[in-house]
């Protein structure tokens, strides 16, 4: 056994799972962990790559996370928020594409109530049995508890980093023990419990990284979405540089080892997909993809970080999406 397959397997054993993460993410060439994980990747989910719709009904946003766009303390956005008819028939438009998944996003706006979003996510799944995925930031136990009995299926709040004081830098209205607090109840709660990190955080290390992907494993995650940093150019960290490409394939490698069958994004913020280049963003363990439904007149002010693209189209964007993907010699679900 060379020392790249006894790492993966310490991984796998859970012996020394530090020390092997450190060991593979320095590594010159990745490309047999990349194998592995694509190979992990195939055992459980097969050829099929999920598409997931994600409506954007809100940018409103009472938080002030540094590296985010729609942070409150930025007055160049263009504030909006959906109405419920307008949220119910864009779901059940993306519904009629094909859509199975809906992934219902906002910034953490109060005026979606527990029981007004109950009432939307209700709505929604007495017309279709499509699975929604809530991802409108912290809420309380009792909240989730009402959203979950609505019939919201998953949730996605992702940690963005391991490190308590980074998290404290970037979130001067959060602590990260109450964000993972949140991500408990969500999975107790028996939500397929979504989480994540961004790769290429200012003062990330490695070590960093590493700690990201185990406390995925620590929270049970069924899902884990990985992006890199993107400079938003109206953030205090707009000077700072983006993320690293290959860093973040590595760690969604690593994180398909950790958690073989859970269901890891190619985030949007990954690039586009190309059926020309060899090594795509599937081969690196990643099963899911998400395209935005949100309607053109709202999606341009939903800027998390830039050049994240919007749809006219929801039925030609998702044709052509499924187009690429088979392209790629798999199959869109
Ligand atoms: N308000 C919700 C969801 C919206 S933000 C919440 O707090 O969960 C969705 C995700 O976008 C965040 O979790 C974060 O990981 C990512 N994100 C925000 N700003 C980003 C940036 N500048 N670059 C890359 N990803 C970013």
């Amino acid at each position: 056994m060379n020392k790249i397959e006894e790492k993966i397997n310490h991984i796998r054993c859970e012996t020394e799972m530090e020390e092997s993460i450190l060991f593979l993410l320095k590594l010159d060439d990745f490309s047999p962990v990349f194998n592995y994980a694509d190979k992990v990747n195939t055992l459980h989910h097969g050829l099929f790559v999920d598409i997931r719709a994600i409506l954007e009904f809100s940018n409103i946003c009472k938080r002030k996370c540094k590296y985010c766009g729609l942070n409150s303390q930025n007055k160049n956005v263009h504030r909006y928020r959906m109405n419920r008819e307008e949220i119910i028939s864009t779901a059940l438009e993306a519904i009629k594409a094909g859509y199975r998944t809906l992934v219902m996003q906002s910034g953490e706006d109060d005026f979606f109530t527990a029981e007004y979003l109950g009432e939307i996510v209700k709505e929604i799944k007495s017309l279709s049995n499509v699975a929604i995925t809530l991802s409108c930031g912290e809420r309380t136990y009792e909240e989730l508890k009402h959203l979950k009995k609505c019939g919201a299926d998953r949730y996605l709040l992702k940690h963005e980093t391991a490190d308590t004081s980074l998290y404290s830098f970037l979130h001067s209205c959060g602590t990260l023990e109450n964000r993972v607090q949140c991500l408990r109840n969500i999975y107790e709660l028996g939500y397929e419990t979504g989480s994540g990190f961004m790769i290429g955080l200012p003062n990330q290390t490695l070590q960093t990284v590493t700690r990201d992907l185990l406390l995925l494993r620590d929270l049970k995650c069924h899902m884990a979405g990985i992006g890199p940093f993107i400079p938003h150019p109206d953030t205090v960290l707009s000077a700072y540089p983006a993320g690293s490409t290959e860093l973040t394939k590595r760690a969604v490698a690593i994180a398909r080892i950790l958690l073989p069958k859970a269901n890891l994004p190619a985030t949007t913020s990954l690039g586009v997909l190309d059926s020309n280049e060899k090594n795509n963003i599937f081969s690196c363990g990643a099963n899911i993809i998400m395209r935005k439904v949100t309607p053109p007149n709202y999606v341009r002010h939903y800027e998390i970080y830039p050049g994240a693209k919007g749809v006219s189209d929801i039925y030609a964007e998702r044709k052509e999406l499924e187009d690429s993907i088979k392209a790629l010699g798999k199959i869109p679900r």
